[in-house]
């Protein structure tokens, strides 16, 4: 019940990766996050694609957001 009881108006979307999150590898900003049992990595694309295949047998969630990459680097 504690759980619920007081959710936060302020907090973001913690789903959300922001300018601040930085790629594991290479501190580049990240656009993948890859929830494991341990926790949580992130990636920029370029590590992303290096990573993705073989974490994703063991991840249990990955957030990407390398669409929105493609669109910055095209401007
Ligand atoms: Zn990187």
């Amino acid at each position: 019940m504690w759980l619920y009881g007081n959710v936060s108006t302020t907090v973001i979307d913690p789903v959300q990766l922001t300018a601040s999150d930085r790629c594991d590898a290479c501190g580049a900003r990240a656009y993948v996050r890859v929830e494991l049992e341990s926790g949580s990595l992130l990636f920029c694309g370029h590590h992303a694609n290096q990573h993705l295949d073989k974490l994703s047998s063991t991840a249990k969630h990955i957030h990407d957001e390398r669409s929105l990459l493609s669109e910055e680097s095209a401007s």
